[in-house]
């Protein structure tokens, strides 16, 4: 649970420091009220000679100063806490994101977990810096002020005890119709971007199909809705700020009358109290009424602590990992025993998987399109948890090691590797941990086999490849994800193999890589050629999440649906 009362408690110097400064702002604030009467009331009234009140000058002077820079204090405390939440709070969105990095982008578009980490996150900063600072100020200024009016007259005291309740009464009914709405709006928000930039990222196939009309529809839809939250979050802010301006003034209008009648009919109260009490119940309504402004931002803030709830919910909980060292350059032995893993609830799903993959073997995966080959892939480098059975390494549970070790042995090269934006060099050296040097990398380029192709451009190394690796082509980017493999040196291989068929140049030079890779490590690929399948130690069968047989070649062909699988192979070849 995401309550951001517990986050304001853990940071309890801070509330101290914020208590102590709203005490000492509320008696700024009476001592500026006391020394303006006094001031008031000699000059005008009682005719004291200006050189008398030098001092009182000087004293309202130093008052003033007091005032504002307790004011600044408070306010920069309040940022201080808010900083410090937010921080966390990103990093521990971050943390979240990056931890379940395939598992939580199966859900949800990436659009709308930007806004989350960005936006909701920073809707949560009012809280700390608006809303926490006012609730000092507005809980202990206007008691000093109370007291002091109620020892000085009264009456006012009275009107004040009556009409001052009305403020958080109110604001307690306003404030639950704020925080469903603030929710609404975000939900709305996020939403509009993980629209929009699903809509960017898929702008070809859109004009290819004709969609693209009907995409910009969407998102002026899309848009507008998230107008329309706004609108109804600034009504209630607008319609709060109305009544609290009104029950004030109607106060204030209260107190002034029967100052006025007093001073006036009776002639039973002093100019000094009088205009002391005029001072002060103006200070008392505005303290109310920014506690009522800040209780709306408060509230906005718990509906943007909820989102940003409820993304943690939707992501998967993370593998975890153990202490345990594993050696991360000799190949470990892998067993799968009756291991199971499901897409959500009732998703996709691998069952009773068992099996075991002996140290530097060569494995292929074979099956029809859509029988689960990639999912075990994923499941088999610790992307996705299990949800039955289990992974033994070395004989021991994988989630006995370290995270770093385990992912430290293994390189998986998918199908279409992700090129973050930046130079090919760079795209590369992501693959080793440590800091590489210039001819590292063109020599992991070379044993690639992408050296001739960087060659040809005109920066080489450093070419500059946009997000989502642009510019190059699919066999591409895999010889870029087999270069960071060479500077890795992994003990695991994890390799999806190319549906399409490559030209023979690249596909000579993909096997030659691998087989140089493969003499210090264990290889899984899920294969579609039938070169490959032919030479693997061990081949797995599987049929709709379920591996239904294993051997080698010569064993299989028996097997009549690895028949089938084998000649339509021969029949493409
Ligand atoms: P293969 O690699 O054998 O073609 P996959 O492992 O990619 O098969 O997919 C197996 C099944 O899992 C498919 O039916 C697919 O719809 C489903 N699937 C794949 N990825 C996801 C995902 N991210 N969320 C839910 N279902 C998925």
């Amino acid at each position: 649970m995401l309550k951001l009362k517990e986050m304001a408690k853990k940071q309890k110097g801070n509330l101290i420091l914020l208590g102590v400064y709203a005490f000492f702002s509320g008696a700024s604030i009476l001592g500026q009220a006391y020394l303006f009467a006094t001031i008031i009331d000699g000059v005008f009234l009682k005719g004291v000679p200006f050189s008398d009140i030098t001092t009182l000058l000087a004293g309202l002077l130093f008052v003033l100063f007091a005032r504002t820079l307790f004011n600044y204090l408070i306010g920069k405390t309040g940022i201080k806490m808010a900083s410090r939440v937010k921080r966390g709070l990103r990093q521990f969105l971050l943390r979240t994101y990056s931890n379940t990095t395939l598992q939580s982008s199966i859900h949800g578009q990436s659009g709308q977990k930007v806004s989350v980490l960005l936006d909701a996150v920073d809707k949560v900063d009012s809280y700390f810096s608006k809303y926490i600072p006012k609730i000092f100020q507005a809980t202990i200024i206007p008691v000093l002020i109370f007291i002091v009016i109620f020892f000085e007259h009264v009456p006012t005291g009275v009107i004040i005890l009556i009409t001052a309740p009305f403020i958080p009464i109110y604001m307690v009914v306003i404030g639950f119709k704020t925080k469903d709405k603030s929710e609404e709006q975000l939900h709305k928000m996020a939403a509009f971007s993980g629209k929009f930039l699903d809509t960017l990222q898929g702008l070809t196939t859109l004009k290819l199909f004709g969609h693209s009309q009907k995409q910009k529809e969407e998102i002026r839809k899309s848009s507008l809705e998230f107008r329309d939250a706004t609108m109804d979050v600034l009504k209630i802010a607008f319609q709060n700020s109305l009544i609290l301006e009104f029950v004030s003034m109607l106060s204030i209008g209260l107190i002034a009358l029967e100052v006025a009648i007093r001073m006036i009919i009776f002639q039973d109260l002093s100019f000094y109290t009088g205009f002391l009490m005029l001072i002060l119940a103006p200070e008392f309504y505005n303290k109310l009424k920014e506690l009522g402004s800040a209780f709306h931002t408060g509230k906005g803030s718990i509906g943007a602590a909820n989102v940003i709830e409820e993304e943690l919910e939707n992501t998967f909980a993370p593998v975890t990992w153990g202490e345990e060292h594993l050696d991360e350059k000799t190949p470990p032995t892998i067993v799968l025993s009756k291991a199971g893993f499901r897409y959500g609830d009732a998703g996709f799903s691998l069952t009773n998987i068992n099996l075991v993959i002996h140290p530097y073997e060569n494995v292929a995966i074979v099956g029809k399109t859509g029988s689960g080959k990639t999912t075990l892939l994923h499941v088999l480098a610790g992307l996705f948890p299990l949800t039955a059975g289990k992974i033994l390494i070395n004989g021991n549970p994988r989630d006995m090691y370290k995270e770093e070790e385990w992912f430290g042995g293994v390189s998986y090269i998918s199908q279409s590797p992700y090129l973050f934006s930046g130079t090919i060099a760079e795209n590369i050296a992501v693959g080793s941990r440590h800091s590489t040097t210039m001819e590292e990398i063109e020599h992991a380029g070379e044993k690639a086999g992408i050296a001739e192709v960087v060659r040809s451009l005109a920066d080489g190394y450093d070419t500059k490849i946009g997000e989502v690796g642009r510019g190059l082509s699919g066999g591409e980017k895999q010889r870029i994800a087999i270069a960071r493999a060479f500077l890795k040196r992994p003990s695991v291989i994890l390799f999806d193999e190319p549906t399409t068929g490559l030209d023979l140049y690249t596909e000579r030079i993909l096997q030659e890589s691998l087989d140089e890779l493969s003499r210090n490590a264990t290889v899984i690929t899920v294969a579609h050629r039938l070169h490959t399948i032919q030479r693997a130690d061990k081949i797995m069968v599987m049929e709709d999440g379920k591996i239904i047989t294993a051997g080698t070649h010569q064993e299989l062909l028996n097997h009549a649906l690895y028949k089938r699988m084998v000649s339509v192979q021969q029949g493409g070849a």
